[in-house]
């Protein structure tokens, strides 16, 4: 497809390099032309007197050249065109290896975006499906009972419901990271407060923190950023749910807020599972998860947390590190 479209702009290049071309050399050629035999008639119409050329008065200068000049005349026009064709054939090389080049360079982000789309698509429906074929299989099985009693199909149905919700979770996180992708202009920039961020995401996450009786401790200075509140929230979602998520049950968590060179920094550390040296260069990828976290099925995901965190720090301008150590815990770090 990338082959035809690249044939096709390289074209378009061509056709319009070599109008433009044809239409000035064909003007080149009128005016040398003419110049010329302008020049060869002054050069008719001299006489040469002891020595010195003395142009004949107008009412004795001849309208039409004699006929050796009119040879030359013809032989020179003719040595121009060939001369103008020449250099429009060159044009023409050069211009197809300049278009063929130029064609490639301006195709190539819109290949590498569109290959980007359709991993995200095929990844995305597989990450689907998988619940999806879950709650099919349930529903199913428990269809098919003869003797289902009411227990038996509420707990089905829980079941089913906590499935409906992880489905929930990740079409939202996909719609979130696809409209992040498409333009940082679905951002709306003002000035907040980061303090109060961080209490809403401590008050959103609290059920959560309470369930794995963890003892987080917050530290958030009285700052203000520019900064597109609703992502900021859920970047600093993303990172502090993951830090419960993979933290053990009673385990340590901080979150601080602070100055750092004329930038804001926040750190969420965890005394939890910790992210192997194999891991961590591809902890913000899409739908990447840990083998770790894959195996301990309590642990919900989809890994698209990071990626996206990833991309709303890329959107205000900062950048999100990780230091981890299996067993000890981990610390993300972003400065804005
Ligand atoms: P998920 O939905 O799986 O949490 P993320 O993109 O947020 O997806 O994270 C990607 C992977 O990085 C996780 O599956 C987990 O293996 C690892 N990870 C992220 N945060 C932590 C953390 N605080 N401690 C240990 N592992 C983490």
């Amino acid at each position: 497809m990338f082959h035809s479209a690249r044939l096709k702009l390289t074209s378009w290049y061509l056709v319009i390099i070599m109008a433009i071309t044809l239409v000035f050399s064909l003007i080149i050629y009128q005016v040398m032309t003419l110049e010329l035999e302008r020049g060869l008639r002054r050069f008719g119409n001299r006489i040469d007197i002891e020595g010195l050329e003395i142009l004949l008065p107008p009412r004795l200068q001849r309208e039409q050249l004699d006929e050796r000049l009119i040879e030359d005349l013809e032989i020179a026009k003719h040595l121009i065109l060939i001369r103008l064709l020449t250099i429009d054939g060159a044009i023409l090389i050069i211009s197809a290896l300049a278009g063929w080049f130029l064609a490639g360079k301006t195709l190539l982000p819109i290949e590498i975006a569109l290959e980007e789309q359709k991993r995200f698509v095929g990844d995305a429906s597989h990450e689907l499906r998988t619940p999806l074929t879950a709650l099919k299989t349930s529903t199913e099985v428990v269809l098919r009972s003869k003797k289902l009693n009411l227990k038996q199909a509420r707990q089905a149905l829980e079941s089913n419901l906590e499935e409906i919700e992880q489905l929930d979770n990740l079409s939202s996180d996909l719609l979130s990271l696809a409209k992040l992708q498409s333009s940082s202009k679905t951002l709306s920039f003002s000035q907040i407060e980061i303090k109060k961020v961080v209490q809403k995401v401590h008050k959103q996450l609290s059920p959560l923190i309470k369930k794995k009786k963890i003892r987080l401790e917050l530290d958030a200075n009285d700052l203000t950023l520019k900064a597109d509140e609703n992502s900021l929230t859920q970047m600093l979602v993303i990172l502090l749910d993951n830090a419960v998520k993979y933290s053990k049950t009673g385990g340590r968590v901080w979150v601080k807020v602070d100055r750092y060179r004329n930038q804001m920094r926040i750190e969420v550390k965890d005394e939890g599972l910790g992210i192997s040296k194999e891991d961590l260069p591809h902890i913000f990828d899409r739908f990447y998860r840990t083998d770790q976290a894959r195996s301990k099925s309590q642990i919900s995901g989809f890994g698209l947390g990071l990626s996206l965190a990833k991309r709303i720090v890329k959107l205000h301008g900062g950048k999100i590190e990780v230091s981890s150590t299996v067993g000890v815990g981990s610390r993300f770090r972003v400065i804005i």
